[in-house]
């Protein structure tokens, strides 16, 4: 076992926080354009009611998703917490440091990953 040292789990920590920001502010937005239609009904015409539907659509798929981030960035903050952090939650292996500077959301190594995309 590897581990990491205090450091690096807080240079970890602070990544996270700060997509976790972003990741609620972009909820904040998103959430506000998906009432854009409902809000907006009466006053647009058929083409431009079609433009909001499609942005819309666009803006649930991107609440979808920030959403999805936000469950995994809470999850590692918690994994932090509990000492418990950095290690594939498949093979159990050390995951590089490299790649939690990257992705410090990152559940799985770069092998298991790989595997779970291609599946
Ligand atoms: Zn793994």
């Amino acid at each position: 076992m590897e581990g990491f040292t205090d450091r690096q789990l807080q240079e970890i920590q602070a990544l996270l926080l700060e997509k976790k920001a972003q990741l609620e502010q972009q909820l904040r937005d998103a959430e506000s354009a998906t009432g854009v239609v409902t809000l907006d009904q009466t006053a647009v015409g058929r083409v431009s009611r079609v433009d909001a539907m499609q942005q819309q659509s666009m803006a649930v798929s991107t609440l979808r998703k920030a959403e999805a981030s936000l469950r995994k960035v809470i999850g590692a903050l918690r994994r932090i917490d509990a000492k418990d952090y950095g290690y594939c939650s498949n093979c159990e292996r050390p995951i590089e440091f490299k790649r939690l500077e990257v992705q410090p959301q990152a559940s799985h190594c770069l092998i298991c990953q790989d595997q779970l995309d291609q599946a």
